[in-house]
């Protein structure tokens, strides 16, 4: 490897945490490509809401509006469209390049590459699949995703049309910390965010009704005890206990069963949202074949572990974000700087050594 050539690296993912570190490698002096599946940037947090009331709730969103203006001013190419099809190694398995194709034209294209980061973010948990909260038959079931839309879009006040002063009830751990999905893990992200939307809503509609069902609140962080008092303050019920079967109720209301003391109690509610947990991206898969980076037992990239976190199995192969395991904004921020940190130092390393 010539010791004075410009190192590059391929980002795969254009979510926050694929746009986070190609922010950082770029302002490093890293040649930086962007490769994206799908025709847009941002991933999720794209098009998630603010929830800010009067002051901010520290959820980490705004973030990527500064990052994507970073780049415009930036010479990161990006290839939106496109798709990892396979991987260049040279001495000693080091990665020296990737092979890129278009989805529409099936045109191929070759990059060099001295790292490649691996930030295909993941995806939701569908919670139809499961069939027990009535999402997708009873009008009134919305994923927390979906509540989302509504504060984007300046439209609470639609969340329950022709109602005065509704129920709402917030559903924590959906798709997450179940067995019975090969989901037994924490999301990490859903406890701050449903917290954050029945503050934000309980603040707006002071007078409906907010309750949030947990098992156990994870809202570890600075801002944790803020969040909860901020909740309690409000008059949020913070119910412990994981309701059941969602039924229709008198109309167009939802029914619900939950347990409280060992006992089952009957309750009736207009929305129900539900907090839906992450999921690994299926694309991890195919990935994983691609680029010899092996997957955990839930289907998320296996990255080594301790300090070596960020790195892979495979040289010059590192993961950031989600795609590794699940977590909130401001760990997928510190899990893209933290790659970054590696990248510079290998190749800085292979600069030495070369
Ligand atoms: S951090 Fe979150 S709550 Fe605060 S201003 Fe940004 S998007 Fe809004
Ligand atoms: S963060 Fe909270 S809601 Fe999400 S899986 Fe963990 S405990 Fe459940």
């Amino acid at each position: 490897m010539p010791s004075n050539s410009k190192k590059s690296a391929v980002i795969v993912g254009a979510g926050i945490a694929g746009l986070a570190s190609a922010r950082l490698l770029s302002e490093n002096g890293v040649d930086v490509t962007v490769i994206e599946k799908s025709s847009g940037i941002g991933g999720h947090v794209a098009n998630w809401g603010c929830m800010a009331t009067s002051e901010c709730q520290v959820c980490h969103c705004c973030s990527l509006s500064d990052i994507i203006a970073a780049l415009d001013e930036s010479p990161v190419r990006f290839m939106t469209g496109w798709q990892l099809e396979s991987i260049n190694t040279g001495v000693g398995g080091q990665l020296s390049g990737v092979i890129v194709v278009e989805n529409e034209s099936r045109n191929i294209r070759e990059i060099p590459a001295d790292a490649l980061i691996l930030s295909i973010g993941f995806e939701t948990f569908d919670p139809s699949s499961k069939g027990l909260w009535g999402y997708g038959v009873l009008d009134g079931v919305i994923t927390l995703a979906e509540f989302d839309d509504f504060i984007r879009e300046d439209r609470l006040s639609e969340l329950v049309p022709d109602q005065d002063a509704p129920r709402i009830a917030f559903f924590q751990c959906v798709g997450s910390r179940d067995k019975s999905i090969g989901a037994n893990y924490c999301s990490q992200y859903c406890c701050k965010a449903g917290l954050r939307s029945a503050i934000r809503i309980k603040t707006d509609k002071p007078d409906w009704d907010v309750s949030l069902f947990y098992i156990d609140l994870q809202v570890a962080g600075k801002y944790a005890t803020t969040l909860l008092d901020n909740a309690k303050d409000l008059g949020i019920h913070l119910v412990q206990g994981v309701p059941g079967e969602v039924f229709p109720y008198q109309g167009n209301k939802l029914g619900v069963v939950s347990e409280k003391n060992g006992l089952n109690v009957r309750d009736q509610f207009d929305r129900i949202i539900l907090s839906v947990g992450q999921r690994p991206n299926p694309t991890a898969a195919d990935l994983s074949r691609i680029t010899g980076v092996g997957l955990d037992n839930f289907g998320f990239f296996r990255n080594l572990e301790g300090l070596d976190r960020f790195r892979t199995s495979e040289k010059g192969i590192y993961v950031a974000g989600a795609c590794s395991g699940p977590m909130d904004i401001e760990t997928t921020l510190t899990s893209a700087e933290a790659a970054t940190a590696d990248i510079l130092e290998d190749l800085s390393n292979w600069r030495e050594g070369s």
